[in-house]
Order: C-alpha cells, then sequence, then structure tokens
C-alpha cells in the first residue's frame, strides 16, 4: 500500500534508518513490494567506518547452530536473484573448508548441524587436505576438517551498492549524510523521524538498522538498554610466497575457512589485491563506534601464530602488509536480534542489529524478513523468529542457550 492509501499526511509507508547492507537490503524488499521507502544514511553512502565495507565477507552454510543453514540457502538463491536484477555479480564461488581440534565443541556441532540440514560435506584428513588444497593447510596433531561446495566470498561494498541501485530502480528514495537523532509516535501516521540537521520525515512504520549505533539509538528514543556491543576488529591482508599465488585463488579451488578452537581464524582466497590473503581473528576490542582507535592492530599477533601453525609453507607470517578496521555489533549469545522494537511504538518500529560479526551473508534474507515484518504485520515465512526476539534477554541475560558452550569471538 502506498502513502496515498489513507494515512493522512504520510509521507512514506517505511522510513529505514542506516544504509549498511541490512537497511539497504530491507530498502530493495520493501520497495519491491510497493512500499513507499526513505532509506537514511549518517554518512555519505558506502562509508568505511561501519560494518558493511571492504573487498570481502564469506558466505558459507556450515553452522554450529541448527537455524542458521536454512536461512543461508535460501540467501544463496536471494543472493543470484538480485544479480540477476542487476546484471553484475558480487559472488564468487569457492568450497567452504572448516577445521578444528576434532573435541571442539563448535566444531562437533557445526557437523552435527549439517547432518541434521542434510547439508553434503565431507571428513578430510591431513593428505586429503593436502591433495585438494595444494598443500597450502597443514593440520596441527589432533585436528580434522569438513569441507562442502556451499561457500563463497561475496563483495560488501560492491553488494550495498547493488541493492541501493535496486531499491532506487523500484522507487526508494536515498538519502545521505543525514543522521537521525529522534523516533517519535506520530499517531495519526505511525513515525515521525527526526534528524540531527532539522528534518523530520514521517512514515507509517519505520526499520532501525544503524549495526554498531543500535544500542545508542534505542536508548536515546525509548532507554531501553539492548545488549549489543560495538567491538572494534581488523582484517589481515598477508603476503603469499612468490612464485605460490595461483595456488591461493578461487580459480585453483582455494576455499573460503574457519579454523575453530583458541583462537577462531577465518580466511578468503586471493581476490581482492594480487598476491595478499585475507587472514583474520572472529574478535577485536569492545568500542564506542563514534570514538574508535583507528589502526588498533591487537589481534595481529594471534593470527600470526596461527598462520605459523596452520599455513606455514606458503604465506609469509612476518607484518600483514594490509589491515583495515571494521566493527562487529555483538549480542551475549551471537544471535541477531530481529524484533518490534514494542512499547509505545508496537509493531511500527523493527530493530534488526547485534549481527555479531556474521551477519553479510545473510543480508538479502534479513531484508526480506523486515519487509514481512512491516507489510503483514509480523507474518514471516520460513525463518524461526524465535531466536532473535529482543524478549531473550529478559529471560536470560546470556539469550539463547548454545548446547556447544561459548561464544566463538575473541573479545579484548
Ligand atoms: C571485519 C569483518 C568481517 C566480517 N566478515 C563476515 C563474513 O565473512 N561473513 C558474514 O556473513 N558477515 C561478516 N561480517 C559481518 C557483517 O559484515 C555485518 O554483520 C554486516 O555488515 C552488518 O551490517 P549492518 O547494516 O547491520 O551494519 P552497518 O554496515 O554498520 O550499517 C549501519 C548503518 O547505519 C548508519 N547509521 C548509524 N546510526 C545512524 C543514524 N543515527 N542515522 C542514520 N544512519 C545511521 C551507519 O552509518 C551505517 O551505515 C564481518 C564484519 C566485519 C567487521
Amino acid at each position: 500500500m502506498g502513502s496515498s492509501g489513507g494515512d493522512g499526511d504520510c509521507e512514506y509507508d517505511v522510513i529505514v534508518i542506516g544504509a549498511g547492507i541490512m537497511g539497504s537490503c530491507a530498502a530493495y524488499e520493501l520497495s519491491k513490494l510497493g512500499q513507499t521507502t526513505l532509506l537514511l544514511e549518517k554518512f555519505d553512502f558506502l562509508h568505511h567506518v561501519g560494518s558493511s565495507h571492504g573487498g570481502s565477507r564469506t558466505i558459507r552454510v556450515t553452522y554450529p547452530e541448527l537455524y542458521y543453514p536454512p536461512m543461508v540457502l535460501e540467501s544463496f538463491k536471494l543472493w543470484e536473484q538480485a544479480q540477476s536484477e542487476i546484471g553484475y555479480n558480487v559472488y564468487t564461488k569457492t568450497p567452504q573448508l572448516d577445521i578444528g581440534p576434532s573435541d571442539n565443541k563448535s566444531f562437533l556441532a557445526l557437523i552435527s548441524s549439517c547432518q541434521a540440514n542434510s547439508i553434503p560435506f565431507q571428513f578430510l584428513n591431513q593428505s586429503d587436505v593436502t591433495k585438494l588444497f595444494s598443500g597450502t593447510f597443514d593440520l596441527p596433531e589432533g585436528w580434522t576438517a569438513v569441507v562442502t561446495e556451499l561457500g563463497g566470498v561475496l563483495k560488501p561494498t560492491k553488494a550495498v551498492a547493488m541493492f541501493q541501485s535496486l531499491a532506487i530502480r523500484h522507487g526508494a528514495v536515498l538519502r545521505d549524510r543525514m543522521e537521525v537523532l529522534d523516533i517519535k509516535k506520530d499517531h495519526n501516521c505511525g513515525v515521525q523521524v527526526f534528524t540531527v540537521s532539522g528534518q523530520r520525515f514521517k512514515g507509517r512504520k519505520c526499520v532501525v538498522t544503524v549495526g554498531a549505533w543500535t544500542r545508542k539509538l534505542v536508548n536515546s528514543v525509548t532507554g531501553m538498554n539492548l545488549p549489543i556491543q560495538p567491538l572494534h576488529t581488523s582484517v589481515y591482508y598477508w603476503k603469499v610466497k612468490e612464485g605460490k599465488e595461483d595456488l591461493f585463488s578461487p580459480e585453483s579451488g582455494f576455499p573460503t575457512f574457519a579454523s575453530y578452537g583458541e583462537p577462531y581464524i577465518y580466511g578468503t582466497p586471493v581476490i581482492e589485491f594480487p598476491g595478499l590473503v585475507k587472514i583474520a581473528l572472529h574478535g577485536g576490542s569492545f568500542c564506542d563506534p563514534d570514538k574508535r582507535e583507528w589502526g588498533r592492530n591487537s589481534v595481529v599477533d594471534s593470527v600470526r601464530s596461527w598462520i605459523e601453525l596452520v599455513m606455514p609453507k606458503f604465506v609469509e607470517a612476518g607484518e600483514p602488509v594490509i589491515s583495515q578496521d571494521c566493527m562487529y555489533s555483538m549480542t551475549p549469545d551471537e544471535d541477531y536480534v530481529i524484533d518490534f522494537l514494542g512499547g509505545e511504538f508496537g509493531e511500527d518500529v523493527v530493530v534488526a542489529g547485534g549481527f555479531s560479526g556474521h551477519g553479510f551473508k545473510l543480508a538479502p534474507v534479513v531484508g526480506r524478513v523486515v519487509a514481512e515484518m512491516v507489510v503483514v504485520d509480523g507474518e514471516v515465512k520460513g525463518v524461526e523468529m524465535k531466536h532473535f526476539r529482543i524478549g531473550r534477554f529478559a529471560e536470560d541475560p546470556k539469550g539463547n542457550a548454545k548446547e556447544h558452550g561459548d561464544n566463538q569471538v575473541n573479545s579484548l
């Protein structure tokens, strides 16, 4: 329904706040459903101070939790659809390799989750790993490996631009350098959104996708203290030894990978910078998103030690050649928050945040879900939304119970 459908002086059906990958996907899905949509962004579009910038994010179907793999399977299809609609690609197919100590609880849960979700995968021993990945990985004693075909690399900045372009094609209005200061209930329309520069917009509904700023904005609007903790992290690009660069390319079958245990490390093939492979730690230091310590390389030592242990042959483990800063928005259980804000806003405001360093791959599904919540008042198809409720933290401050134990992220 458009804003001309009897809602008084509503300018928009939906106002989306925050134009990272989540807000851009939400604006795309909403405008595709015929909703008049406004997307507001605090900084310049495609800026580098949030969570959705850079040259690579992994997409993998392997998860310790049972409920993410079905979402990833849907997401693969939605990424493909968006690529067909725009006419260029943001996804590069690779295998996904998961390795870890054979008694690591998260790694064992990942294997059970693949089995329960009928995800095809193969167990690998050291000699299989050597053969399949040309000697690039050495499994330490007591470690094991599984590989699936359902992995790959997404190009984040390019993907955000893709969803923003598609949203515009479907009629959405996009405005950057528009920092939202407040959201207020509007009894005729739904909500009023106020910006720092003094503008006011009225919408029937509002979607808050402000990443690491979620706790700050929600707190200033409602007084509610959502447990979404910003974390400053860095990704590192390491030099591949001369003559071995090709072994690390997607064309040679080099995988996206995750290494379970302490520390949790992940990486992607040589895809962004010729001759440099991305190897990073899933973790960082808690931060204020408005007062970051840029260039703080607090986790580089852990990554270097891991390279010396697991990829000693063909990667130069001295200093990373390039590092890039980024932010996670951590929840205590590392599950997302996708829910109505409630209180005086009832079902007029949806919050989607707390993506805990693993949201990018699922952004098209999050966009679809959020659009359904807004348009059909909470009736979401095909996703178990109970895992993403705000109310779970009132029942237990740690959030969802995880049989595989502690969180995987390393916080310093
Ligand atoms: C180093 C790193 C590696 C990662 N690797 C992976 C991976 O391999 N696979 C994966 O699936 N995920 C990965 N992630 C996680 C994924 O990138 C994030 O979950 C995702 O980008 C979060 O998107 P977002 O839209 O919620 O946040 P953001 O991208 O931060 O977007 C929020 C936007 O809201 C804007 N905003 C904030 N406040 C306001 C306001 N008041 N008014 C208007 N606008 C506002 C911000 O400027 C920002 O543009 C990684 C993250 C990082 C940092």
